[in-house]
């Protein structure tokens, strides 16, 4: 089996990398074992490869956030969307309280401030908290092909300590950005982030988006293809915040990291990729993850800008 012994040899080559450290401003987060590690490839024709600990829990955090723009896309249209979050690249850390100077707009959807603002855009207008949350863990289970849970201990220990997020929602709210209970979509978003995946389901739901928004497995058409166009060019160009022009050289792969450890990556027509390593680098990417998607673009020549 070519690709199962390629990633598990790959992932023997950055197991010993210990640098980083799990994030610590989510306690809940802290705990997690750092030596998780795994790796998964979802082709768009419904094949699943991996190696390591691909089948283990975890929350899903800013991963959420293309997926739940794909869904504000999908329910309330580009222009809605558009006049309330950009497509800028922000060079800034993703929980930086930054607003676009005169309109008030979050720079682009993978910040919080865009991310926080797009859950409040999810399923149809005048939906409340509840219908948003419930409208957020059905579609991202669809991206999945399976159903998905919330991870409660997580969700209520990031809240706990969510004065940041609440203070970029306040801004948001004081910009007429966001126009309700600034603490229910904190709440919502919060639970939006904690949301369990495993590595597999990542591979998979990043494979729905290389696939036109049709889940490979279940067949299911889960949002429209130009919404897909759409969430892919802002994941290339805002995916890893402040380093997304480092990822964009080196790995070229559309791709978004969550602080529980995941990363993905979407190569239209072709896989999904996911991995899986809590420990984090300054930027709030997981460390040997970055490491593998290095490894599988040269090795694979999957470089989007370099022709196959
Ligand atoms: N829930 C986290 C937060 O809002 C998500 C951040 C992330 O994964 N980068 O801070």
């Amino acid at each position: 089996p070519i690709i199962p012994d390629y990633l598990a040899e790959v992932l023997e080559q950055v197991e010993p990398d210990a640098s980083g450290a799990p994030a610590a401003y989510i306690p809940e987060l802290a705990e997690a074992d750092p030596e998780r590690l795994g790796a998964a490839f979802a082709t768009v024709d419904g094949r699943v490869h991996g190696a390591g600990d691909i089948d283990v829990p975890f929350t899903i955090q800013s991963i959420s956030k293309p997926f739940a723009y794909a869904l504000a896309l999908a329910d309330r249209g580009f222009g809605t969307v558009l006049a309330k979050v950009g497509v800028e690249p922000s060079g800034e850390a993703f929980n930086e309280i930054s607003l676009e100077s005169g309109t008030g707009r979050p720079l682009n959807p993978m910040i919080n401030a865009g991310a926080i603002t797009v859950h409040s855009l999810v399923a149809e207008a005048g939906s409340g908290p509840a219908e948003r949350v419930r409208r957020v863990l059905d579609g991202l289970s669809a991206f999945a092909g399976r159903r998905l849970e919330t991870d409660e201990k997580v969700c209520a220990s990031e809240l706990e300590h969510a004065h940041r997020n609440l203070a970029i929602a306040h801004m948001l709210r004081g910009h007429d950005i966001l126009t309700e209970d600034v603490r229910a979509v904190v709440d919502g978003y919060t639970r939006q982030c904690s949301v369990l995946v495993t590595t597999r389901d990542l591979a998979v739901m990043a494979a729905t988006l290389a696939n036109r928004g049709v889940n490979p497995l279940s067949g299911e058409q889960v949002v429209p293809e130009g919404v897909v166009r759409q969430v892919l060019s802002v994941m290339f160009s805002c995916g890893m915040y402040d380093a997304a022009g480092d990822w964009a050289t080196q790995v070229g792969i559309p791709a978004k990291s969550g602080v529980a450890g995941g990363l993905i990556g979407a190569l239209p027509g072709r896989i999904g990729i996911a991995t899986f390593s809590p420990r984090l680098d300054s930027h709030g990417n997981s460390v040997r993850g970055v490491s593998l998607f290095e490894r599988f673009s040269s090795d694979m020549g999957l470089h989007v800008m370099e022709v196959p």
